[in-house]
């Protein structure tokens, strides 16, 4: 279904990230994988086979934005999707919140996304064809003690994504946003058993998801089969908040 397609995922080297990578690959399409660390992007090329290909960025910095998508262009010369994965968290209640612990988790994330789009869609737009998916987070939606500066960054990936899927629709582009809930990935492996019990108990399903479920939901918001979906918010939780 992917045969001679191509998608630029950042955090492509790890967790979600890396599990769309794989999955797209594995239906016939290219990956080119965004992330900080060298020795996982050279690890997560070499799973990807011939079909992948790493390039180190950081998403907030423009001139590293500008940067990876020539090299993605140089590799595979094209470009049909976007997938924005990449981002970390800096855990704080607000009171004790650095302005850098805002702006890093602001960068990463929702500048991240500002920037990243904005070179996706110069392209897609010439070909006027594309999708873009974000990933948000329930978080995003519903707001978390401790993570003021992750949920406001994972709204405005929301706000982000309804505003992108009106401005590029005349050119066939779609934009959507997937809000996965308690995944087991390197991000939430560091969570202290209590918290992780805690989520757990609010799941109705009953259990942690795992990347390849949210990687599936990202491939169908990318393929022809989501034609006449734009501007959606898709949560991938287990039924852990009311998705509107
Ligand atoms: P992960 O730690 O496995 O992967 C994150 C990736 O982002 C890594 O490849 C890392 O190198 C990259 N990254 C971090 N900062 C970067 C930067 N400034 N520039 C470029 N790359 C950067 O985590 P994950 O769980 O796979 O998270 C992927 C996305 O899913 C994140 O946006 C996260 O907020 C979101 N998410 C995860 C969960 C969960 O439960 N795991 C839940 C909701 C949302």
């Amino acid at each position: 279904m992917f045969e001679g397609k191509v998608a630029l995922i950042t955090g492509g080297t790890s967790g979600i990230g890396l599990a769309t990578a794989k999955l797209l690959v594995a239906r016939g399409g290219q990956a080119v994988v965004v992330g900080r660390d060298p020795g996982r992007g050279a690890q997560a090329e070499a799973e990807l086979g011939g079909k992948g290909k790493f390039v180190p960025a950081d998403v907030s910095n423009p001139e590293e934005v500008k940067k990876m998508f020539d090299e993605a262009l140089q590799w595979a010369g094209k470009l049909d999707f976007l997938v924005h994965a990449a981002g970390h968290t800096r855990d704080k209640l607000l009171v004790r919140m650095e302005l850098r612990d805002w702006e890093e988790i602001l960068g990463v994330h929702l500048t991240g996304g500002y920037l990243c789009a904005r070179e996706a869609l110069r392209i897609m737009m010439k070909a006027r064809a594309g999708a873009i998916v974000f990933v948000g987070s329930v978080v995003g939606l519903t707001g978390n003690v401790g993570q003021a500066n992750y949920a406001a960054a994972k709204a405005g990936l929301v706000a982000l994504t309804k505003t992108l899927a009106r401005e590029a629709a005349p050119w066939g582009i779609r934009v959507n946003l997937v809000a996965p809930g308690y995944i087991e990935t390197p991000m939430t492996a560091a969570l202290p058993e209590k918290i992780r019990a805690e989520y757990l108990a609010r799941i109705p399903l009953g259990r942690a998801g795992q990347p390849e479920e949210v990687a599936e939901a990202i491939l169908f918001l990318l393929s022809p089969q989501s034609s006449y979906i734009t501007g959606h918010v898709l949560c991938v939780d287990g039924g852990l908040v009311p998705c509107t």
